[in-house]
């Protein structure tokens, strides 16, 4: 893939492909190390919802309330233009 991918640590231009969800790229192994204790949390699920169920869905977490565990989901955006503005109308779905 010639996707240009940015080191989301540092924003330099990353070429490391995180080998668990491959999902994310790194400049450095330094930069992956030091995101990994977030990242980590992320990666398995990445690995599991590479490719939207239809066109057009985000991945999103999801905080319920009432101290329940944060889950992950899709949304469906879609575009909503109206009157001048366009706007993003979000329907959740919980992923698996
Ligand atoms: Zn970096
Ligand atoms: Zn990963």
């Amino acid at each position: 893939m010639a996707t240009t991918a940015v080191c989301p640590i540092c924003n330099e231009s990353a070429s490391q492909v995180c080998a668990g969800c491959r999902d994310i790229q790194y400049c450095s192994q330094e930069c992956q190390e030091a995101d990994w204790c977030a990242h980590k949390l992320l990666c398995k699920t990445f690995a599991k919802m590479k490719f939207p169920p239809t066109q057009g869905m985000v991945r999103a977490i999801w905080f319920p309330p009432l101290g329940s565990k944060p889950q992950f989901l899709w949304l469906q955006v879609e575009q909503v233009a109206s009157a001048g503005d366009i706007g993003f109308k979000y329907e959740a779905r919980i992923g698996r």
